[in-house]
């Protein structure tokens, strides 16, 4: 008899050694046709795999994430077995499920597109005949002698330990491979090859370039359509292409990673400094500037130069004979402003704030357009203060969060707080207060959220939050953190209201996180169409014939005087095709002026979206656009 333990406790007794498939269709034949997998105390395994003695399981399927994992992996299998059913002499070397779906590396010329065609319709063909994924296991010697022809087999085997190898069959294909996988190539209802490229083997490019074969797959044909929609609609609003189009910002291959900012790019940056300042940092905040390069002192003070040396740009002042570091953070330069004065509990909380650029090593590879950057400024802040101010600032801090989000129309969707880890610094009772207070924070101001067991930072517990753009995609953006090493590090101290010197507690927050990176958040989630008040230009008056560009002129000084930024189109064009390059500039407001307009003192107005408005005065048309920047109003 084996005893079998559901994740939600209870038991079920088997006469004979169950596999996965018979467990899960003990409990329902939905269950045994959604399974994919099983866990057993803790270990994946197959569904056919039976269970010799009693056990914890748990039914994989493709709701669970490793669920999604196994199943892709599969389907990467599928595609290997098509590839060498067409073309025999490739030979296939790694294939992992990864984030964006799964791809293959085969040894073989590239592929053109009608190969992609008919490895497609292959995969098709052996979906159809639901062949078994069958595990069996050999000898490192018998492995060897199996993949002879293939050298990139053969070096993966000769790494491995000593004893049995498994590998695992599809047919006519077979692959090293540790598994589990799905039972049978029918369970793959939808996939598609999605690119091409060329990768190294191993990563490195003095090996032999590979050609890498991307794909997605889901077990529902009509999620698979979503997310080719979803990914044709983020290629359309990909922040580098529609920073290009609108002139942005650039990069260039001497400076990787640091964005430059283009005059158009640099009026939304303005607009979102002067937003910050507002909102992100407001009342009873005081802005500073603090130096960018530091004597290593204060990098090995704050412990950035032990843990953190690697991702900062440093050098060595010959004249000085002193080592320096570019600033990645601004806590170190704040921590010496506290330190300036002998602080009295009134002067808590004490927040300092700051937007000057920071700079951080990022590896190359990673870099792209302004969402993976080396240079980066946030609206970074640092909140001095006692220990029994913490909930309070901590609930002003998430209505403040909500307020900022709503003005971009960004969708709160996961908060995390992250708790004592493992190896954490001072005493456990702080540690659980200050926990107490977040969670009594986070209930207060009636947000709902996940705890994160254990992954706060080795120095207090966080809260982060990520929000949903316009196409559902995730971002990880504002962080609340607790801080109670830093201050000790430096030794800083304010005098209680007993007379007795304490050392603060420092919040680090960042609501926005870094400027450069919410831009490119905020160029896909509008797709370039941005609120009137970020908008780079907001209105663009078109003149229909050459006698009316005085008064498009005088329109334009009329609307420029309270600081709105126009531009007038006297081009000798016809004004459908002036309207359309407006409309494609994503210009908020486009104004028509002609004879009746310069008459009447109107103009005629439409909007980006094609729709006409019709004639307005233009005093009127200024107070409009003025309350909708003042309102900061979603177009
Ligand atoms: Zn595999
Ligand atoms: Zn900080």
């Amino acid at each position: 008899m084996v005893k079998i333990t559901f994740p939600d406790g209870s038991k079920k007794d088997f006469e004979k050694r169950p596999t996965g498939l018979e467990i899960a269709s003990s409990i329902s034949e939905g269950l045994a046709r959604a399974a994919l997998a099983i866990e057993v105390d803790g270990k994946l395994t197959d569904l056919d795999h039976p269970i010799k003695e009693d056990a914890k399981i748990r039914i994989i399927t493709f709701k669970d994430k490793v669920g999604v994992e196994i199943f892709r992996h599969s389907t990467a299998h599928l595609m290997a077995a098509a590839v060498m059913e067409l073309f025999p002499y490739a030979k296939p070397t790694i294939g992992p499920a990864v984030e964006e779906g799964f791809y293959y590396d085969f040894d073989h010329v590239p592929f053109k597109p009608e190969d992609i065609d008919k490895i497609e319709k292959k995969m098709k063909e052996l979906v159809d005949k639901k062949i078994p994924f069958k595990k069996e296991m050999i000898s490192k010697n018998e492995a060897l002698v199996l993949f002879k022809d293939n050298e990139f087999k053969v070096e993966m085997i000769k790494e491995l330990e000593e004893g049995q190898i498994s590998i695992y069959r599809t047919g006519d294909f077979v692959d090293l491979c540790r598994g589990p996988h799905v039972p049978d190539t029918g369970k793959i209802k939808a996939f598609k090859i999605t690119k091409v490229a060329g990768a190294y083997w191993r990563a490195d490019a003095k090996n032999k370039q590979l050609q890498r074969v991307y794909g997605i797959s889901f077990n529902d044909k009509k999620d698979l359509n979503d997310y080719l929609k979803l990914i044709e609609e983020a290629e359309k609003r990909d922040h580098r292409k529609i920073g290009k189009e609108m002139d942005l910002f650039m990069t260039h291959e001497l400076a990787p990673g640091m964005p430059f900012f283009l005059p158009k790019g640099m009026i939304m940056l303005i607009e979102l400094i002067k937003f910050v300042r507002e909102f992100s940092y407001g009342e009873g905040y005081k802005e500073v500037r603090t130096p960018h390069v530091f004597n290593s002192e204060l990098w090995k003070i704050s412990g950035h130069w032990e843990h953190y040396q690697d991702d900062m740009f440093c050098m060595h002042h010959a004249e000085d004979n002193i080592d320096l570091g570019i600033k990645p953070m601004n806590c170190p330069a704040h921590m010496l402003i506290f330190k300036r004065d002998v602080h009295s509990y009134k002067e808590l909380p004490l927040r300092i704030a700051e937007t000057t650029t920071l700079y951080r090593n990022e590896k190359s590879g990673t870099l792209a357009g302004l969402t993976r950057v080396r240079s980066l400024s946030q609206d970074d802040t640092h909140i001095f203060l006692a220990e029994n101010q913490i909930l309070g600032e901590i609930k002003v801090l998430l209505d403040k969060i909500k307020a900022i989000y709503k003005v971009f129309n960004l969708e709160m969707d996961v908060i995390h707080l992250s708790t004592r880890p493992e190896k954490f610094l001072g005493k456990k009772e702080t540690w659980d207060f200050a926990e107490s207070n977040l969670k009594q924070a986070l209930d207060e101001s009636g947000l709902k959220y996940q705890i994160n067991e254990g992954d706060g930072a080795f120095y207090g517990p966080k809260i982060d939050v990520k929000v949903k753009d316009a196409l559902g995609r995730q971002w990880q953006l504002a962080t609340i953190q607790l801080d109670y090493q830093l201050p000790q590090r430096f030794e800083l101290y304010y005098d209680d209201v007993d007379g007795v010197r304490k050392t603060p507690v420092v919040i680090h927050r960042a609501i926005l996180g870094s400027m450069e990176r919410f831009m490119g958040i905020m160029i896909e989630h509008f797709a370039g169409k941005f609120p009137v008040w970020i908008a780079p230009v907001q209105v663009r008056i078109i003149t229909v014939a050459d006698r009316f560009n005085v008064y498009a002129e005088k329109v334009k000084s009329e609307l420029a005087i309270d600081g709105l930024r126009v531009e007038v189109d006297c081009r000798n064009e016809t004004i459908n095709k002036k309207v359309r390059e407006a409309q494609l500039d994503r210009i908020p407001y486009i104004l028509v002026v002609g004879e009746r307009e310069e008459t009447d003192g109107t103009v005629n107005i439409r909007t980006r979206d094609n729709v006409v408005h019709g004639a307005a005065k233009v005093e009127d048309f200024k107070k409009k656009i003025l309350k909708e920047v003042k309102d900061k109003v979603i177009g």
